[in-house]
């Protein structure tokens, strides 16, 4: 009996050390699995970096991914997975282009461009929030591409409202991207007597709403003084960071702001609208004069919505479709939704690779700055970025020999590099990327900045009679 019991109690001790030893082990793969799963969550934090407000993987993050996938991918046709610009550059040789442009200016004029331009960048950039007043030739598509949208909005939106398919110049828009970097808002100035909404509702469609206005449009002389802050004397003179954003987008081909001192004067031709006498932020800047020492210069609006001096000319003298001077075949197009064959995951391709022996001249497709020439040994090569204005950035990869260095002034059809398979490239190939407001965009199909912006002889005479107009108007 005894002998049963002790049996008994030994197998109960048995049972119970075996569930304190299974109990154990599991605690055990618990803590592990916990702290892998937290190990590989910093890890892609600590890898995705930020470049221009694009998310980019560091390589480290992939080569692990790599590992892990069961098949090692094959890479076809001189197109890389891992083209892309990535968080560390082996060697960089780069300018503030921002702070060396101002440099040469007395202080305070430096803080009143700079706030200016924060302003224009705030309204621009940093809220998500766009706007664009339409120039002869533009589409909705090309409208929103300037906020990095795809062209399935644009047309989205015009098969349900086919009047968004006839553009006006002078037409402003204004509109806001939701957190997915979707179309959220959209607010079309039709006329002085019409706004028209457009709005994302649940279930992925769009609603109009159409405001017939009974405001009041006067057309207003400004003039002011660069004082400390030429944006706090715009906004005391009644401007929003919308017009002074427009403002910027006029100055940046017009006007060379180097040459701006704290001091110097400038008047502008604005129509605003009033409601009960209240300004409500709707306006358009028709002109600018600035004198500064001694010189006078003009940026004034044409019947085609873009901005020339008074003499009908314009700085910005276009760009072309390509960087090289052949036309080269096209391995791999732009394409935001790539994904990669074998992990499925996005892997968005921000430019577009052509094909190309090694040593192919790379040109300038426009004028420009050099910003940046690096290497990234396990990414994009040897790279070059190139600013144009103060909109525009052109990116070339895997090239063998840059020929310029960064802070470099470049004119269009200039040699800038020759191409290569430098870097994760897979064969020989330019990987060019365009970047408007820091966005890429497809290189191929963007609305190309300043092309069609001559204007014709008939154009031309009624421009010089507008423009004689506005320099009466705006005398200093
Ligand atoms: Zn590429």
């Amino acid at each position: 009996m005894q002998r049963r019991w002790l049996l008994a109690r030994d197998i109960r001790k048995k049972k119970s050390r075996i569930k304190l030893i299974v109990f154990f082990l599991v605690s055990l793969l618990l803590v592990v699995g916990i702290f892998l799963a937290l190990s590989i969550v910093t890890e892609d934090k600590q890898n995705v970096v930020k470049i221009n407000g694009i998310e980019y993987q560091s390589t480290s993050a992939e080569s692990i991914k790599d590992a892990l996938s069961p098949v090692k991918f094959a890479e076809n046709d001189a197109t890389s997975y891992d083209d892309e610009l990535q968080a560390h550059d082996d060697e960089v040789e780069q300018v503030n282009l921002d702070d060396d442009s101002l440099s040469q200016l007395p202080e305070e004029a430096q803080n009143a461009l700079e706030n200016l331009l924060d302003v224009a960048d705030q309204a621009i950039r940093i809220k998500e929030q766009f706007s664009h007043t339409v120039v002869r030739g533009d589409t909705l598509k090309d409208v929103l591409e300037l906020s990095g949208l795809e062209d399935d909005t644009a047309q989205k939106l015009t098969a349900l409202y086919p009047e968004l398919k006839k553009l006006e110049p002078g037409q402003q828009f204004y509109w806001i991207l939701g957190k997915n970097n979707e179309l959220e808002y959209l607010n079309w100035l039709v006329s002085q007597r019409e706004e028209r909404i457009y709005e994302l509702e649940q279930g992925n469609n769009y609603t109009r709403r159409i405001l017939e206005k009974k405001s009041i449009w006067k057309t207003e002389v400004l003039k002011g003084k660069i004082e400390g802050s030429l944006n706090k004397s715009l906004k005391a003179l009644g401007l929003n960071s919308k017009q002074i954003s427009q403002l910027a987008t006029a100055l940046q081909w017009q006007i060379n702001t180097k040459k701006l001192k704290a001091g110097d004067k400038f008047a502008l031709l604005v129509s605003r609208e009033y409601l009960d006498n209240k300004l409500t932020g709707q306006g358009n800047v028709a002109a600018i004069h600035i004198i500064s020492s001694g010189k006078s210069y003009y940026a004034i609006q044409a019947s085609n919505g873009r901005y020339y001096n008074n003499q009908g000319q314009t700085l910005g003298k276009g760009f072309s479709r390509y960087p090289m001077r052949r036309q080269a075949r096209v391995s791999s197009p732009f394409n935001p939704n790539r994904r990669h064959p074998v992990t499925g995951r996005v892997r968005p391709h921000n430019g577009v690779d052509f094909a190309m022996s090694i040593g192919t001249p790379i040109i300038a497709p426009a004028d420009g700055t050099v910003e940046k020439v690096a290497y990234q040994a396990r990414g994009a090569g040897r790279y070059i970025v190139i600013r144009h204005g103060r909109e525009y950035q052109t990116v070339y990869m895997h090239l063998s020999k840059p020929l310029v260095k960064a802070g470099q002034a470049v004119k269009r059809g200039e040699r800038i590099a020759l191409s290569g398979n430098t870097g994760m490239s897979t064969g020989p190939h330019l990987h060019y990327e365009f970047h408007i407001r820091g966005r890429p965009v497809n290189p191929l199909t963007v609305k190309l900045p300043g092309v069609s912006s001559e204007m014709s002889t008939k154009e031309r005479k009624q421009f010089l009679l507008r423009a004689k107009k506005a320099e009466n108007q705006l005398k200093l």
